[in-house]
C-alpha cells in the first residue's frame, strides 16, 4: 500500500506523522537535509552541541500527549527538564527581572520596578489567561476551513479586543517601561511584532505560567530524536537527504510526489511542512491552483529573520541564566526597524541560549556551549548582503556580549558559526529568509492564514509554522493536530 506522505521533519511535520502512524496510516516523512527537525537542526563541533533553533519549550502536556496517544511513556524517549528562572531580562540601564513561575517573588520584582504595577499585573496576568483558554485551548487546535468558524469566534475575539496590539493592551495594565517590555516582548518568539500583533499572543505569557519553560536533556535535538524514535517505533518510515522537487496533479488532486534524486513517489495523500511559498509556488507551481496561492501567498506580510551566532567557549560563564534576555537601548524604534525598515539598525537586542547552565553535557567538562540571536528584517524588507554584513555584526555581538555579559569572551571563543537570513532562505527554503513564515497579525490569522486544508486539491494538508495556528513549537504541534483530525476523517 502507497504510504502517506509528510514533506518536512520540523517539529509540526514530525508530530502529524506520529498522529497518522498511530491512527493506523503507514505513513512516509521525507526532509530535504541530512538531519531531522527544521529549525531545530543541530550542529556538533568539537564537542559542543549546537541546537540551532527552538530552545524555550513550552506545553510540554502538547508533546506528551504525542506519545501517549500511541501508547508510550514520553520518559522513554525523552528528558524534559525544568529551566530557572523561566528567562532573565536585562537592560542596559542595568536593570533586570528575573521572570518565573514564582508569583511572590515575581511581584516582589515588579514592585520595585514600580509598586502601582503590582495590582495592574494580576490584571494583565487574568487578561493574558482568558486569552490563553480562548485562543490556546479552544481555537489552537481545529482548523479554519471557512469563515463562518472565523464569525463563530468573533464574540470572544471582540470581547478580548483582539484588533488592539500586545503592546497597547500591556500598556493598559502596566505602566513602567521596562516591565511593558518585559511582558510584551513574547511576540517576537513567534514572528510577532509587539506593536502590530494581536493582543490574543498575550497568551503566551498565561500558557507559560501555566506549564512552565523546559528543556530536554541533550538538548532540543534530544527532543527531535526522540520523536523520530517514536515514529518509527510506530512503523513509520523517514528517508533523509529526500528533498522533494515537486508533486504531481492529476485533475485536482495529487497522485505522486517527485524527489531531486529522480525518484518518483505515488501516494494518497501529501502534507506539507515545508514553507508554505516553497510549497504552493515551487512544489505545485504548474498547477493554476498553485501558481495563484503561491502569488497570492507572496502578497502576504512575512515576520522578521534572525541572524544567529552559535559559539563554543573554553569556559563556562556560570553568571548567565540558561536563558537571558538583552534588551538594546531602543524599544519601539528598534523593532519597527526590524519590521519596516529597509536597512538593518546599529544597535540590537539579543537573546542569548546558555543551555550549560542546564544540561553541563551539551559541551567539554568546564566549558560552555552558546548561542547568541539577533531580529533582523526579512531578505524582503531589507536587501542586505549578508555575506559582507553577517561577520560585521557578528564582530559587534562579540563585543557587545564580552563588554556587558561574557568577560573575556574572544580569548576563550574555541568555535563558532553563523545562520543568517541567506540561509533561512537556502537551507530551509524560507520565502523571504522568514524565520517564522507568515506574520502573525490579525488579518493573516486563523482563516485569514492558509488552511490545513487546500481548498481545491482535496488532498493537500499543510502543517507547521505557515499554517494555523502558527509559529512556535507549542503552534506546530497544535497544527499537527488540526491537521491530522482532517486527514483522519478524509482517510478513513
Ligand atoms: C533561531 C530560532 C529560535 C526559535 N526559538 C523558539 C523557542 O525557543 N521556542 C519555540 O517554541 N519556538 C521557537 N522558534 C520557532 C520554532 O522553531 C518554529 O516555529 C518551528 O520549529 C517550525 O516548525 P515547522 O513544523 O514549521 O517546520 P520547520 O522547522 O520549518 O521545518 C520544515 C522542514 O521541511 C523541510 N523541507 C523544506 N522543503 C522541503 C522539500 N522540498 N522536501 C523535503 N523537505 C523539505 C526543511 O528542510 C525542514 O526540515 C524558533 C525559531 C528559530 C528560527
Amino acid at each position: 500500500m502507497n504510504r502517506t506522505i509528510v514533506i518536512g521533519a520540523g517539529f509540526g511535520g514530525l508530530a502529524l506523522a506520529i498522529r497518522l502512524q498511530a491512527a493506523g496510516i503507514p505513513t512516509l516523512l521525507l526532509e530535504a537535509r541530512d538531519k531531522p527537525g527544521g529549525r531545530a537542526y543541530v550542529y556538533q563541533e568539537q564537542g559542543f552541541t549546537f541546537d540551532a533553533g527552538p530552545t524555550v519549550i513550552t506545553d510540554p502536556t502538547a508533546i506528551e500527549e504525542l506519545f501517549t496517544l500511541a501508547g508510550k511513556r514520553m520518559a522513554d524517549y525523552v528528558e524534559l527538564l525544568p529551566v530557572k528562572p523561566f528567562y532573565r531580562l536585562c537592560w542596559e540601564s542595568g536593570k533586570v527581572l528575573d521572570y518565573d513561575n514564582d508569583q511572590p517573588q515575581l511581584e516582589a520584582q515588579i514592585r520595585q520596578f514600580n509598586p502601582r504595577d503590582v495590582a495592574g499585573y494580576q490584571r494583565f496576568l487574568d487578561y493574558s489567561r482568558a486569552g490563553f483558554k480562548e485562543g490556546y485551548l479552544k481555537l489552537g487546535t481545529v482548523p479554519f476551513l471557512s469563515f463562518r468558524d472565523m464569525l463563530r469566534a468573533g464574540p470572544q475575539l471582540a470581547r478580548l479586543q483582539a484588533w488592539r496590539s500586545v503592546y497597547s493592551m500591556v500598556s493598559k495594565f502596566i505602566e513602567e517601561e521596562h516591565l511593558r517590555q518585559a511582558f510584551s516582548f513574547h511576540s517576537l518568539l513567534v514572528g510577532g511584532n509587539p506593536f502590530s500583533t494581536s493582543s490574543i499572543y498575550t497568551l503566551i505569557h498565561a500558557l507559560e505560567r501555566e506549564w512552565g519553560v523546559w528543556f530536554p536533556r541533550g538538548g532540543t535535538g534530544a527532543l527531535v530524536q526522540g520523536m523520530v524514535k517514536l515514529f518509527e517505533d510506530l512503523g513509520g518510515k523517514i528517508e533523509l537527504n529526500a528533498s522533494v522537487a515537486r508533486m504531481e496533479t492529476t485533475g485536482d488532486r495529487i497522485s505522486a510526489v517527485h524527489l531531486t534524486d529522480g525518484r518518483h513517489i505515488d501516494t494518497p495523500a501529501v502534507a506539507s511542512n515545508a514553507d508554505v511559498v516553497h510549497t504552493y509556488d515551487k512544489l505545485l507551481g504548474h498547477h493554476p491552483r498553485g501558481a495563484a496561492q503561491g502569488a497570492s501567498l507572496k502578497r502576504k506580510r512575512m515576520s522578521n529573520s534572525l541572524f544567529v551566532l552559535y559559539f563554543g567557549l573554553n569556559h563556562h560563564h556560570s553568571q548567565l541564566a540558561h536563558h537571558t534576555v538583552c534588551f538594546g537601548a531602543r524599544y519601539k524604534a528598534l523593532i519597527d526597524d526590524i519590521f519596516n525598515s529597509n536597512v538593518l539598525a546599529d544597535d540590537f537586542s539579543l537573546y542569548l541560549h546558555s543551555p550549560c547552565v542546564t544540561d553541563p553535557s551539551l559541551a567539554p567538562p568546564g566549558c560552555g556551549s552558546y548561542y547568541v540571536l539577533a531580529p533582523v528584517p526579512h531578505l524582503g524588507t531589507a536587501d542586505i548582503d549578508w555575506d559582507r554584513e553577517g561577520p560585521r555584526l557578528r564582530d559587534r555581538i562579540f563585543d557587545y556580549l564580552e563588554a556587558r555579559y561574557m568577560p573575556g569572551l574572544r580569548s576563550q571563543l574555541v568555535t563558532h558559526r553563523m545562520f543568517t537570513p541567506f540561509d533561512f532562505r537556502d537551507e530551509l527554503g524560507a520565502h523571504h529568509g522568514s524565520a517564522f513564515s507568515i506574520e502573525p497579525i490579525l488579518r493573516q490569522s486563523a482563516w485569514f492564514r492558509p488552511h490545513n486544508r487546500d481548498a481545491q486539491i482535496s488532498n493537500l494538508y499543510l502543517v507547521g509554522a505557515g499554517t494555523h495556528p502558527g509559529a512556535g513549537i507549542p503552534g506546530v504541534i497544535g497544527s499537527a493536530k488540526a491537521t491530522a483530525g482532517l486527514m483522519l476523517e478524509d482517510l478513513a
